[in-house]
C-alpha cells in the first residue's frame, strides 16, 4: 500500500512551538491577553480593518455577530446552499430561519439574482460564503445589500489571502468572520475571528463576547445584557501569532498548491477547478475539481478511486436544503456540484511526489 495521503494538516514550525511554549510559561496574570491583543492586531494589519475580536471559533463569530445585528425569531437569513453546516446553525439557534437559495456553476458561490429574488419583509441579513477560497460577486451583493438595507456577512472561514478588487474577505460586508480550526489556512488548533470597520456594531460585539459586560461600565462583574463565552485563549492566540507571522508564506504555498493541479488538470476537457476571475486573487484553501456530468465521473467514482490510491477523499459540501432536517431537496446547481465534484489534498508540506499521484488518479479517469 502506497504512503496515506491527508487532504489537510497544518503547518506548524518551531515559532509555533517557541510561542505557544512562552504562552505556557510566561502568559498568565498581566500578561494573559499579550497574545491576543497581538493576534487581533496583526490580522487587522493583514485584512486592512479597523476592529478584530479573537474567538473560539468562526462558529461562535457568526453567532456574536448575528445577536449583535438583532437577528431574532421569525427573522430569515438568506445564504448558499452549498455550504457547511456552521453558518446556518448560528441562525436556527437565534430562533431566525436559514433561506437557502442555489449558487452559480462556475464561482460555486451564491446567485445575486436569486438572493434578489428571496427577500421578504422577514429578511434580515445575507450571507456571503467565500467557497473554498472563491470570491462571492461582492460588487453585486453588495449593491442588493445597499439597495434594501439588509446586512451582509462575510463568512471569510476558508477565505483567508482571497482579495475581490483589492478588499480582501471579510473586509467589505457588515462584518467578516475566520476560522482557525485545524483544516484551514492557518490555525490555532480551534479559533475564529470576528472583523469589521463598523465601530457601533464592534462595541456591541465586544460587550456580547465579554459575558454581556460592557467596556464602560464600571461596576465589576457586572453584566448589562446577556452575552456569549467565545473566547480564544491566549495559548491558542499565541499559535496564531506565530501563523501570522507566516501568513503571506502560509497563503503563497496553498495558491502555488492549486497552480500545479491547475496546470496539469484544467486543461481536461469536461472538468472545472476553482476560478480566479481577473481583479480577484483565490486564496485557494481547497483546490477541487468538478466534473460535467457528462463525463459520468462522479462523486463514488471520484471517492473509490481515491481509496484505491490510499489518498484522502473529500467531499463536495452537500446541498444543506438536501439535510432532512431542512427538510428538502438540493437545489440544482448546488446538487450538480457535490454530485460530480471532490476537493484535492492541499497541505502546505504536501510534497510533488504526493501532488503528482493526485494528478494521476484524476487523469486515469478521464481518458
Ligand atoms: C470551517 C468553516 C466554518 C466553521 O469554523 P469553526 O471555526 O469550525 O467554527 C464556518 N463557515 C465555513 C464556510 C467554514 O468553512
Amino acid at each position: 500500500m502506497k504512503p496515506r495521503i491527508l487532504y489537510t494538516k497544518p503547518s506548524i514550525t518551531d515559532l509555533e512551538v517557541s510561542y505557544s511554549n512562552d504562552a505556557a510559561i510566561n502568559g498568565w496574570g498581566d500578561r494573559c491577553y499579550e497574545y491576543i491583543n497581538r493576534f487581533e492586531e496583526s490580522f487587522k494589519k493583514h485584512l486592512g480593518v479597523d476592529y478584530a475580536i479573537a474567538t473560539s471559533s468562526c462558529t461562535g463569530a457568526l453567532h456574536m455577530g448575528m445577536a449583535a445585528l438583532g437577528i431574532s425569531p421569525g427573522d430569515e437569513v438568506i445564504m448558499a446552499d452549498t455550504n457547511w453546516i456552521a453558518t446556518a446553525a448560528p441562525i436556527v439557534h437565534l430562533g431566525a430561519k436559514p433561506v437557502f437559495v442555489d449558487i452559480l456553476s462556475d464561482s460555486w458561490c451564491l446567485d445575486p439574482q436569486l438572493v434578489e429574488k428571496a427577500i421578504t419583509p422577514k429578511t434580515k441579513a445575507i450571507i456571503a460564503v467565500h467557497l473554498y477560497g472563491n470570491l462571492c460577486d461582492m460588487h453585486s451583493l453588495l449593491e442588493i445589500s445597499t439597495k434594501y438595507g439588509i446586512p451582509l456577512i462575510e463568512d471569510s472561514a476558508e477565505a483567508i489571502g482571497s482579495v475581490y478588487h483589492g478588499k480582501s474577505a471579510g473586509s467589505m460586508g457588515s462584518f467578516g468572520t475566520f476560522s482557525f480550526h485545524g483544516t484551514k489556512t492557518i490555525t490555532t488548533g480551534e479559533g475564529g475571528m470576528l472583523v469589521t470597520n463598523d465601530k457601533e456594531l464592534y462595541e456591541k460585539i465586544l460587550t456580547l463576547s465579554n459575558h454581556g459586560r460592557s467596556r464602560s461600565q464600571l461596576k465589576q462583574f457586572w453584566p448589562d445584557v446577556i452575552g456569549f463565552k467565545y473566547k480564544i485563549s491566549n495559548i491558542q492566540a499565541a499559535i496564531g501569532c506565530a501563523q501570522m507571522d507566516r501568513v503571506d508564506e502560509l497563503i503563497n504555498r496553498k495558491r502555488e498548491v492549486l497552480n500545479y493541479y491547475r496546470q496539469r488538470l484544467e486543461k481536461i476537457s469536461g472538468l472545472r477547478m476553482n476560478p480566479e476571475p481577473s481583479g480577484t486573487i483565490n486564496g485557494a484553501w481547497m483546490p477541487t475539481v468538478a466534473f460535467l456530468p457528462e463525463t459520468g465521473v462522479t462523486r463514488e467514482i471520484l471517492m473509490a478511486a481515491f481509496l484505491a490510491e490510499n489518498i484522502d477523499a473529500r467531499v463536495f459540501f452537500w446541498p444543506l436544503s438536501s439535510l432532512p432536517f431542512f427538510g428538502n431537496s438540493g437545489h440544482q446547481v448546488s446538487t450538480l456540484l457535490s454530485n460530480y465534484s471532490i476537493n484535492l489534498p492541499s497541505y502546505h508540506d504536501i510534497t510533488k511526489t504526493e501532488l503528482d499521484r493526485v494528478i494521476e488518479v484524476i487523469k486515469k479517469l478521464t481518458i
